[in-house]
C-alpha cells in the first residue's frame, strides 16, 4: 500500500545509540540533552530565534492564542487541516473566515479588511502546502488595526522568504514535527516567538507554570517534548537534505509529467519564497473526477488524500454557519498525490498513467 506520505525513519542503529543514552542517564524528558541539541541545532538550520519545542503542533497554536491573550473573533482561512480551526473553537474563540485565494490557496488578504469588526483580535493564516502568505500585507492590515498574527507554518519547514526564514513572520509561528511531516520528531513541534519576553513567559507556561520547586508563577499547561522524540528528531535533521532532495526530485517529475496537460491546476507559488516540496496538490475539473482517480489508484493499493476536505467553514460543531466559495470549491477538486522521500519510480510511473488517463478521460465525456 502506498499512502500520500510515507514517515521516513533514520537509521536504527543511531536512533538506539541515542536511546541508549536516555537509558544510562534516566533522564526522558523536561528539557534533557538531546531536547537542548535538537533546538540548538533547528534553530541554526532554520534561522530563527526564540524556538521552543512542544509536544505537538496543535498545542503550539493553542499556546500562541494564549500567549497572545486572544478573545472574541480570529480571521482566519477555511483552508487548512482541522487543527487550525479547531484549536481556535478549543480555546473558547470564534474563527471567522477569510475565503482564500484560488490560484495559491492561502487566505485572500484582499479579503481581510471587510471581516474586521471592534470583536477581532487576530489572524490566523496557514501557509498552505509550504506556500508563504501575503507576509507583509497581512502584517500592514494588522498593524492598522491593532491585531496580532499568527501563522500555522505546519507546511513550512525550512522555506524562506526574501532570505530569511517564513518563521520569523508574524508575532509567533507554529509549527508541526508530526511523522507525516518534511521533519519530524515522531510527534511534537514547536512555536517561534518574535517576542523576547513573551518567549520567558512560554517556557515557563509549557511546564505548568513552575519557575523554580517553590513557585508558581502562573497558569500553565503540560506540553514539553521529551528526550526520545528530540533523538528521533536528531536523526532525522542529520539527514534532512537527502530527504528534501529525493522530494524534489519526484516533485520535479510530476510536474514534468502533467506539464502539457490543460485539465490539471497547480498552485501558484510566491515568487519571493523558497519551496520545501511538503505536498503535490492537483487540482481537477470536478470532484467527479478526483473520486474516480481515488477509486482507479485505491484499486491497486495506493491512497492519495483529499487535503483539505472537508472547506473548514462546514465543519459540524461551528455554530455560526459562514461561507467561503473559493475554499468550499478548491476542496471538493484537489487531491494530494503521494509524495515522499522513498517513493518508488514505477509507482509513480504509474500514478501519472492513472491521473492522465483519468482527468482526460472524463474530461472529455463532461465536453461532450
Ligand atoms: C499537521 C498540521 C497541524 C497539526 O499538527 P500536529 O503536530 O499533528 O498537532 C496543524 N496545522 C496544519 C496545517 C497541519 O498540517
Amino acid at each position: 500500500m502506498i499512502n500520500v506520505t510515507k514517515t521516513y525513519l533514520p537509521d536504527k542503529n543511531k536512533f538506539y545509540s541515542y536511546t541508549d543514552k536516555i537509558f544510562e542517564s534516566g533522564w526522558v524528558t523536561n528539557n534533557g540533552q538531546f531536547c537542548k541539541e535538537i533546538n540548538e541545532r533547528l534553530s541554526d538550520y532554520l534561522g530563527v530565534k526564540n524556538l521552543l519545542l512542544v509536544s505537538n503542533g496543535t498545542l503550539a497554536l493553542q499556546l500562541a492564542y494564549k500567549l497572545l491573550n486572544l478573545s472574541g473573533d480570529v480571521l482566519t482561512t477555511p483552508f487548512s487541516f482541522v487543527a487550525t480551526t479547531s484549536s481556535l473553537v478549543w480555546e473558547g474563540l470564534n474563527p471567522i473566515f477569510v475565503d482564500i485565494d484560488s490560484k495559491t490557496f492561502n487566505l485572500d488578504s484582499n479579503q481581510i479588511e471587510k471581516k474586521i469588526t471592534p470583536n477581532t483580535t487576530a489572524i490566523v493564516a496557514t501557509h498552505v502546502y509550504g506556500n508563504a502568505c501575503d507576509l507583509e500585507r497581512i502584517q500592514s492590515i494588522a498593524d492598522k488595526y491593532n491585531l496580532k498574527v499568527i501563522y500555522d507554518a505546519a507546511h513550512a519547514f525550512g522555506v524562506n522568504y526574501k532570505n530569511n526564514s517564513i518563521l520569523n513572520f508574524g508575532d509567533i509561528s507554529a509549527i508541526s514535527f508530526h511523522g507525516t511531516k518534511i521533519f519530524h520528531t515522531i510527534e511534537g513541534g514547536a512555536l517561534v516567538i518574535k517576542d523576547d519576553a513573551l518567549y520567558e513567559r512560554a517556557q515557563k507556561m509549557i511546564n505548568f507554570g513552575i519557575v523554580s520547586p517553590t513557585e508558581i508563577a502562573e497558569l500553565g499547561i503540560n506540553s514539553k517534548m521529551n528526550e526520545f522524540q528530540a533523538a528521533m528528531g536528531i536523526c532525522v535533521l542529520d539527514d534532512i537534505h537527502l530527504i528534501l532532495n529525493s522530494r524534489k526530485i519526484r516533485y520535479d517529475k510530476y510536474m514534468k509529467a502533467f506539464s502539457n496537460s490543460e485539465s490539471l491546476i497547480f498552485q501558484k507559488k510566491n515568487e519571493h519564497s523558497t519551496m520545501n516540496y511538503s505536498h503535490f496538490p492537483v487540482v481537477f475539473e470536478s470532484e467527479e473526477i478526483v473520486l474516480k482517480v481515488i477509486e482507479e489508484l485505491g484499486k491497486n493499493g495506493i491512497v492519495p488524500r483529499r487535503y483539505f476536505y472537508p472547506s473548514l467553514n462546514n465543519l459540524p460543531y461551528l455554530t455560526n454557519k459562514q461561507i467561503a466559495p473559493n475554499s468550499t470549491d478548491i476542496s471538493s477538486r484537489i487531491l494530494c498525490l503521494p509524495l515522499f522521500d522513498s517513493l518508488e519510480e514505477e509507482a509513480q510511473d504509474f500514478i501519472i498513467q492513472i491521473v492522465r488517463k483519468h482527468s482526460k478521460l472524463l474530461r472529455k465525456q463532461i465536453i461532450l
